[in-house]
């Protein structure tokens, strides 16, 4: 009976720790100091709710839904939540995979987090001024850099003929 009950001690130990860790992963970027900051409500009021889900949430659209994929004018790809410029349409490539994708981001535009929503870490990437998710930077991108930013379309919005500067 004893064992009975350290045993589930000892999973309930096991369910905390996995759940503080998962806390951890999404917490890198609530906790997170950003220039724009806005509660919980106010983003829902402002974001539509696909962009919320992606943005706030860390959730992931569906491969090849957005209409980013097919834009090839040139212009810059903006925060869709604060319209910072992320990404210039000089650095997007096709990637095949059903993302908007870029090999480079424009200086100063985003910051990284390790999550561990897939249970072994990845670069998660956010817009550095309101800490909104974008999407998650791998290291098998075309040259010059080898990466490769694979980012939710719903979480950009394009900006033609704009000067794809900081
Ligand atoms: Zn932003």
């Amino acid at each position: 009976m004893v064992d009975r009950r350290l045993l589930l001690a000892g999973a309930g130990v096991f369910a905390l720790l996995a759940g503080l860790r998962w806390l951890d992963g999404g917490d890198v970027v609530a906790a997170g100091s950003f220039e724009i900051q806005k509660d919980d409500s106010e983003w829902r009021r402002i974001l539509t709710k696909p962009q919320y889900e992606v943005l706030r949430l860390h959730r992931t659209e569906i491969p090849g839904s957005s209409p980013l994929n097919h834009e090839t004018r040139k212009g810059a790809f903006v925060c869709a939540a604060c319209e910072l410029a992320l990404f210039s349409s000089e650095t997007k490539y096709d990637s095949r995979t059903g993302w908007p994708s870029f090999y480079q981001t424009l200086p100063d535009a985003v910051a990284t987090a390790t999550d561990y929503v897939l249970l072994f870490p990845r670069t998660e990437v956010h817009c550095r001024r309101c800490g909104g998710h974008l999407g998650h930077r791998f290291e098998d991108g075309p040259p010059p850099t080898g990466l490769r930013y694979c980012i939710n379309g719903v979480a950009l919005a394009f900006k033609p003929d704009s000067i794809a500067a900081s």
